[in-house]
């Protein structure tokens, strides 16, 4: 996934990017075993399980990262060793994240209570806006069909597609896969998924009562995504360059859309 556009000044958004915020605190100063030196996933549950029983000898544990539909992850004890299945998810999460995870399925798994802090860095973590989103995908692309397909009840993306196409790009753009998202979401209005070659959009738009302009808009910023693929190098991930903003001006009826999609329907 590479970008999707978020309706400007949604609350929902806010309200995550204070808790990324938090999130970004709280993870910062811990001080706990796992921040000091590197431990594989299956140490850390190692060491968590003999803090939660200390007296108890320590079964074998394998951990695995598996594609799951959902973000959870899964504890099992069977003929003395323990399998821990964790959602790729959390491949590379912080070792602080991994070790929450691993005092609350260990403590599940043992009926013990979980404290707090375990959970809440874990929610938190789990919480981050860019989690969120891949969690979104994930749902998408491995539950079912990612979207409904082009042909809407009112519109036809195939037609939005050509039009600006011809508009905007000289008829030169190779059309990408393109659908309509299964949930009608105000807050992922579209989105490029360059690894499916696909434009998605919210399917909010496929009604007479939102405006046309709205949605053409929101197509020429996927379609913009395509002409200005992002740059993977380095850490940070440039998604909207200087070309593309301009690019996007270029839109004649740029502010009137934007201050459409401000009060959606
Ligand atoms: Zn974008």
């Amino acid at each position: 996934m590479v970008d999707d556009i978020n309706s400007p000044g949604g609350d929902l958004w806010t309200a995550e990017s204070r808790d990324a915020e938090t999130a970004a605190n709280f993870l910062r100063p811990v001080n706990v075993a796992s921040s000091l030196f590197f431990e594989s996933a299956a140490e850390i549950f190692t060491r968590v399980h003999h803090e939660i029983r200390p007296r108890t000898p320590i079964p074998p544990i394998d951990v695995a990262y598996k594609k799951f539909v959902d973000p959870n992850s899964r504890i099992r004890l069977e003929s003395g060793r323990l399998t821990v299945t964790i959602t790729d998810l959390l491949e590379g999460a912080p070792a602080p994240v991994t070790e929450a995870l691993a005092h609350i399925l260990l403590n599940k798994l043992y009926r013990k209570p979980i404290a707090r802090q375990h959970q809440h860095r874990y929610r938190l973590y789990l919480n981050r806006r860019d989690m969120r989103r891949r969690i979104d995908l994930m749902r998408q692309s491995r539950g079912r069909k990612a979207h409904k397909g082009p042909e809407g009840s009112t519109h036809d993306l195939v037609t939005i597609f050509e039009e600006l196409n011809i508009r905007h790009f000289g008829g030169m753009m190779a059309r990408p896969e393109l659908g309509w998202s299964h949930i009608r979401s105000r807050t992922r209005l579209g989105h490029f998924d360059p690894s499916h070659n696909t434009i998605m959009i919210s399917r909010i738009f496929d009604d007479p009562r939102a405006p046309r302009l709205a949605l053409e808009y929101v197509m020429f910023h996927e379609m913009l995504h395509l002409r200005y693929p992002v740059d993977h190098s380095g850490t940070r991930r440039c998604v909207h360059t200087p070309e593309f903003k301009a690019h996007e001006k270029q839109f004649p009826e740029f502010k009137e859309a934007r201050a459409l999609l401000r009060k959606l329907w």
